[in-house]
């Protein structure tokens, strides 16, 4: 029985073409500069989203943290909204290695932060008072089941932000399923940040990595952070030859996972004992809620665990399914038949 793993879009295997770019890549001591496969990643990344230059770091977690440690002095404080995966699911990194202190302000349930409260949240001059240095935002929002953020929606935080003197950065751990999922090109969504993180590791299914852009200067700053954190790594290449398979053959076939996604929603919503809210729907993230008192978030995952699909219960009433490369249309068909199955004589 093929398992239908709907937990993350990290659980993606590499393509064909990337085992083979791996295996013929040109390499050399990415610490001495000196690895041609990933300088011309960071080359491709960088003109992706439209910054002068970029960074390969080892995940998401490191990425942010790299930007966070580079904007910030110990002391310093962040704003970020209270669902965002940096605040929740970055093991206090921020705090732990650089002495931040994060402040959050709330999500709406699109992951939009109000821009007005946003600004309010920036410190006065006053001796009492940690310094603001940075907002972060993060598009698409993944504990807001993938909402995207239009490029007016990041411009309405970040221009007044930075008019104030204060840095920008974009969580983007998934801005290319963002990208895809408004119809835009991703240079719109990162125009008015100091700087973004990108996942290689999720939809885009590589095995391993993730981007930091920014200026010249920004990145040269955090390229000395990621060798402070234990991020410089030597023959790089092995790995970021899959991302350059990545950013140029699997950015517009996010298109698909974003199909499957509403496929399931819109079957789940059919089905007695789960609710889905489709308006929040909007890449390869479902996040749905079981509503009968007979059957609990854990039990569902067992009992499709069974049938051979799996996912994760999130917390309270939620769990949350995940398309990507390697999960057919097919596939979404027999995942909706054993929730049916799972949840007949449960309501
Ligand atoms: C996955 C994720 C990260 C962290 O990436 P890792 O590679 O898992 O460390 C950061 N931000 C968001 C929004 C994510 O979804």
């Amino acid at each position: 029985m093929k398992v239908i793993d709907l937990r993350s879009d990290t659980v993606t295997l590499p393509t064909p073409a990337m085992r083979e770019a791996m295996y013929s890549a040109q390499v050399g001591d990415d610490v001495f500069g000196e690895d041609p496969t990933v300088n011309d990643l960071e080359a491709l990344a960088a003109e992706k989203v439209g910054k002068e230059a970029a960074l390969f770091v080892v995940s998401g977690t490191m990425g942010n943290l790299v930007c966070i440690l580079t904007h910030c002095q110990r002391g310093d404080e962040v704003i970020m909204g209270a669902r965002a995966h940096t605040f929740l699911y970055e093991v206090g990194a921020a705090a732990a290695f650089g002495g931040v202190q994060v402040r959050t302000i709330p999500n709406e349930a699109s992951g939009m932060l109000n821009p007005e409260a946003v600004t309010d949240a920036i410190r006065g001059d006053d001796i009492h008072l940690p310094p603001t240095r940075l907002v972060c935002l993060e598009n698409t929002h993944s504990r807001c089941g993938g909402c995207a953020l239009s490029p007016d929606q990041m411009d309405s935080i970040c221009i007044p932000v930075r008019e104030r003197g204060i840095s920008a950065h974009l969580d983007g751990a998934r801005v290319f399923n963002a990208a895809v999922g408004l119809g835009v090109d991703v240079r719109e969504l990162t125009r008015n940040v100091d700087s973004v993180m990108f996942c290689l590791s999720k939809g885009l299914s590589a095995p391993v990595g993730s981007l930091v852009a920014g200026s010249e200067d920004f990145i040269r700053r955090a390229r000395k952070n990621r060798k402070m954190v234990g991020g410089g790594m030597r023959q790089a290449g092995v790995i970021a030859a899959a991302g350059i398979v990545a950013l140029n053959e699997m950015v517009d076939r996010l298109a698909e996972d974003h199909a499957n996604a509403r496929l399931l929603a819109e079957g789940l919503k059919e089905i007695d004992g789960l609710d889905v809210d489709l308006e929040y729907v909007q890449t390869d993230i479902v996040i749905f809620s079981v509503v009968s008192d007979g059957i609990t978030p854990v039990e569902v995952a067992t009992g499709l665990e069974e049938e051979g699909v799996r996912l994760q219960a999130i917390g309270g009433r939620q769990m949350r399914a995940l398309t990507h490369y390697g999960i057919e249309e097919e596939d979404i068909r027999i995942a909706l038949e054993a929730f049916r199955k799972v949840m007949k004589g449960s309501v």
